[in-house]
């Protein structure tokens, strides 16, 4: 069975976002661990988790997917920029594996000129600062487009960071289609030759979650800019092979696709229908 759903705001709190999942006739979701922008978190009420737990439950889920803010910069050689990086991964893996959360998805971060091997040792330092043997949350490492001096634009990146932590097998990936193709990985001419390289340099077990985005930007261009599905770069047929191809079709699927919980809705009916009638 297809595992599908949307990034959702949790503004109005877990419950109802887990509510509006189903609504949207999604069987999964993503939210932010925190305030995507600033550093700020609110703790939920017993009563609402448990909410959120039954509804959960109830409608038969897929793993869920906790993505940290976009101000978390691991790999920063900023002193105060790093320290921040560093206290929020590990109050987020505390507080999503909590909840239940399967996996955290975090970008791995921009060097910002210390250079990418500096930058890596950093990620990983703080990584290793922040998971502990017992969490059962996986922390996931996500494929970047390569703007600017981003880490993460080549699965042998990742590999790096995964090779240098002290609980490697807590470590997994999250494959952004929209952010490989940007980087160069041709998924729309050579999916099969894509997953191999990944199966060679990571190994396909540590793929966990796929981010289901066109691309507004060109292949190779090294610029993130989502698109509907359908309306860019990679175009509806190649992002529907990437739903049912072999590798992939039992990994949980989410859209970052500008549109709000009403457009996602309508995105994840029209690939059911898609899919049924091929
Ligand atoms: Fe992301
Ligand atoms: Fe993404
Ligand atoms: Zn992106």
């Amino acid at each position: 069975m297809l595992t599908i759903g949307a990034h959702m705001s949790i503004a109005g709190g877990i419950a109802k976002t887990a509510k509006n999942v189903v609504a949207m006739k999604a069987n999964t979701m993503q939210i932010f661990s925190r305030n995507p922008r600033g550093s700020n978190y609110r703790n939920y009420e017993q009563k609402e988790v448990d909410a959120f737990q039954d509804i959960r439950r109830r409608h038969g889920f897929g793993p869920l997917l906790a993505h940290a803010p976009y101000t978390m910069n691991l790999a920063s050689g900023n002193e105060k920029t790093y320290e921040f990086a560093c206290m929020v991964i590990q109050e987020d893996l505390v507080r999503m594996d909590a909840l239940g959360i399967e996996n955290l998805v975090f970008h791995p971060g921009s060097h910002t000129g210390i250079g990418a091997d500096a930058g890596i040792r950093n990620i990983i330092r703080g990584l290793n600062q922040a998971m502990t043997e017992t969490q059962n949350i996986t922390v996931l490492l996500e494929t970047m487009s390569g703007k600017g001096t981003e880490i993460g634009v080549t699965f042998e990146e990742l590999r790096q960071i995964r090779d240098g932590v002290r609980f490697p097998e807590n470590i997994g990936v999250c494959l952004d289609t929209c952010h490989v193709f940007a980087a160069g990985y041709d998924i729309v001419h050579d999916l099969d030759g894509v997953l191999e390289e990944f199966d060679q340099v990571l190994g396909l077990p540590l793929l966990r979650a796929v981010h289901l985005n066109d691309s507004m930007m060109p292949f190779g261009s090294h610029k993130d800019r989502h698109a509907a599905i359908g309306a860019g770069e990679i175009g509806l047929d190649a992002l529907l092979k990437v739903l049912t191809h072999p590798a992939l079709k039992d990994l949980p699927f989410y859209l970052e696709t500008p549109f709000d919980e009403e457009g996602h809705g309508k995105e994840i009916a029209m690939l059911r229908e898609e899919l049924d009638s091929r």
